[in-house]
C-alpha cells in the first residue's frame, strides 16, 4: 500500500458492501461522512456498514464527520432547473423555493444584509456568474448574469468579495454535533474555518464526547489564510478545501496557497489533506488526465499526507479503479522521494519532536529497517511522519482510538499490541511482533521510541535500537 493515505467521500456510488470492501483493498485509509448532504438516520445507516466491515476483517480505517458550515446554497426551483442567460438580468430571493422564471431562491438573510453593487455571486464552484447590481429590498437583489449556464436546485453559492457576517458554526452544524458525538468518528472537519476561535469553539463543544474527536480545520476561506499561525497551532489536522478555496481566492493563486498550506502543516507538524477535484474526470472515466495524476504526485511531492476524493467516490461511475489509480500514482511518486524533503523549517522543537526528529536522522543512520512508534495517543507516530523519513513506520498501541487516528498520518502502518506494564515488556512485545509477522530478519535494526512511562499518554521521551 501507499505511504500517502487516501480519503474516500462515501455517497450513493459507495453505499454497499462490496463497494465499500472493494474501496478498503485498494487502498482507502479514511472515509469521510460529508454532512452537507443526507440525514442523521443515512449516516448512521452508513456507520453501522462500515464498521460492521472494518470489524469482520480487521481493517484500520478511520472516520471522518464533515460539517456543512455556513454553505449558502441555492433553494428549490420548480422543476428543480433553471436556465440563466449570459448578459441578462435576474432576481435573486431570500425564500425557500421559486417558480416564477427570472427569480433564482437563494434562502440565507445575511447574503442580503452584507453584500454590495458589483460584488460577484458565484453558483456551482463559479461555473455561473453574477454580478449583484442593485439591493432592490431587505430580501432582492437584481444581478447581471455574467456568464450563464444551468443553475438546479441546492448548487453551492459563493461571494468572494463579500464578508459575510456568518458563524462557523450553524444550527444545522450544532445538530450534527450532537449526533457526531454519539458515535465513534475520529476526526471532525470544520468547514469554512475563519479564525482559531472557530476551532477552539468546536473543541469545547467535543470535550464531553467519550470517543476522542480530533478536529481538522478546512482552509478555504482568504480569512484563514491570515490567521494560519494561529489555526495550525490549535487545529489536530489541517484540510487543503480546493473546492471552496478556489472560489473565495483567484483561481490562479491556488498552487501557491496550496503549497503554502502544506508547509505551514509542515512546520507546525500537523497533517494535512489536500483535497477537491484530484480525479474528477473519473466521476464520468475509466482513466484520469494527464493533468489530474500530476496534480495527485505534485501534492505528494509537496508533502501532503493524504489526499481526498469526493464525488469520484460519492457519486462516480469508478469509486474503486479511482482508488486504484490514485494508490497506483501515490506509489510511483513516493519512489522518487529520498527523505527528509519537506523538512526545512520547524515551529518551536520540544523534547518530543526533538526526540522524532533525532529517531528518524538515527535509524537513516544505521540504515535500520522500522522506526516503530510506541503510542497511546497517536503523537509520537505523527511526531515520526511529519519528519518524512525513508524508513518504513509502524505506530504500535494497545488503543484502537491511537491507531485510527494514525490512518491520517504520511507513511504510517498500524499494528496493534497488547497492553504492557514496564519497559521490558513493552519492548519484548514490539520485538515479539516484529518477528511474528515476518517483518524482520537476522541482523536487521529497528528504531523504538515512544514515550515512558508508556500508559501516560502524549508523551515522547525516548528511543532504542534492536538488533535481531
Ligand atoms: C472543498 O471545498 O474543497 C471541500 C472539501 O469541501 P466540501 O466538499 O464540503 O465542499
Amino acid at each position: 500500500m501507499a505511504k500517502t493515505k487516501i480519503v474516500a467521500t462515501l455517497g450513493p456510488a459507495s453505499s454497499d458492501e462490496k463497494v465499500i470492501k472493494e474501496l478498503i483493498e485498494v487502498g482507502v485509509n479514511l472515509f469521510r461522512f460529508n454532512f452537507s448532504h443526507g440525514t442523521h438516520e443515512e449516516h448512521l445507516d452508513k456507520l453501522n456498514l462500515v464498521n460492521k466491515i472494518i470489524e469482520e476483517n480487521g481493517y484500520i480505517i478511520g472516520k471522518i464527520a464533515d460539517l456543512q458550515g455556513p454553505k449558502i446554497r441555492i433553494g428549490d426551483i420548480e422543476g428543480s432547473c433553471m436556465m440563466l442567460e449570459s448578459d441578462s438580468e435576474v432576481f435573486v430571493k431570500n425564500v425557500k423555493l421559486s417558480g416564477e422564471k427570472g427569480i433564482l431562491p437563494i434562502p440565507y438573510p445575511n447574503l442580503y444584509t452584507n453584500c454590495n453593487p458589483e460584488e460577484r455571486l458565484f453558483i456551482n464552484d463559479g461555473l455561473v456568474q453574477l454580478i449583484i447590481k442593485e439591493k432592490i429590498d431587505s430580501d432582492t437583489l437584481k444581478c447581471f448574469v455574467k456568464a450563464g449556464g444551468k443553475v438546479t436546485d441546492h448548487k453551492g453559492v459563493n461571494l468572494p468579495d463579500t464578508k459575510l457576517n456568518a458563524s462557523a458554526l450553524t444550527e444545522k452544524d450544532l445538530r450534527d454535533i450532537e449526533f457526531i458525538k454519539q458515535h465513534d468518528f475520529d476526526y471532525v472537519a470544520l468547514s469554512f474555518v475563519q479564525n482559531s476561535c472557530n476551532v477552539l469553539e468546536l473543541k469545547e463543544l467535543l470535550k464531553d464526547s467519550k470517543y476522542e474527536i480530533d478536529v481538522i480545520a478546512k482552509i478555504e476561506k482568504s480569512e484563514a489564510i491570515d490567521d494560519i499561525d494561529r489555526i495550525m497551532e490549535v487545529s489536530d489536522a489541517i484540510m487543503v478545501a480546493r473546492g471552496d478555496l478556489g472560489i473565495e481566492v483567484p483561481l490562479h493563486t491556488l498552487p501557491g496557497l496550496q503549497k503554502k498550506i502544506i508547509k505551514f502543516a509542515t512546520k507546525y507538524r500537523k497533517p494535512v489533506i489536500t483535497a477537491t477535484q484530484m480525479m474528477e474526470s473519473m466521476v464520468k472515466n475509466p482513466i484520469p488526465t494527464r493533468a489530474e495524476v500530476t496534480d495527485v504526485s505534485n501534492a505528494i511531492i509537496d508533502g501532503t499526507d493524504a489526499v481526498m476524493l469526493s464525488a469520484e467516490t460519492a457519486v462516480g461511475d469508478y469509486p474503486v479503479e479511482t482508488v486504484n489509480f490514485m494508490r497506483m500514482v501515490a506509489e510511483s511518486t513516493e519512489k522518487l522521494l529520498t527523505g527528509f524533503e519537506t523538512r526545512s523549517e520547524d515551529h518551536e522543537i520540544f523534547d518530543d519532536a526533538a526526540i522524532a526528529k533525532s529517531a528518524c536522522l538515527t535509524a537513516k543512520n544505521i540504515s535500520a529497517k522500522y522506526i516503530v512508534a510506541t503510542t497511546m495517543s497517536s503523537k509520537t507516530a505523527k511526531l515520526i511522519s511529519k519528519n518524512r523519513p525513508n524508513t518504513n513506520i509502524i505506530a504500535m498501541s494497545p488503543r484502537m482510538k491511537a491507531l485510527r487516528k494514525a490512518t491520517l498520518f504520511w507513511g504510517v502502518e498500524m499494528v496493534q499490541c497488547k497492553s504492557v506494564n514496564n519497559t521490558d515488556e513493552l519492548l519484548m512485545e514490539v520485538e515479539g511482533l516484529l518477528k511474528d509477522r515476518g517483518c524482520v530478519a537476522e541482523g536487521d535494526l529497528i528504531i523504538i521510541t515512544g514515550g515512558l512511562p508508556f500508559h501516560v499518554r502524549g508523551i515522547t521521551n525516548f528511543i532504542k535500537i534492536s538488533r535481531f
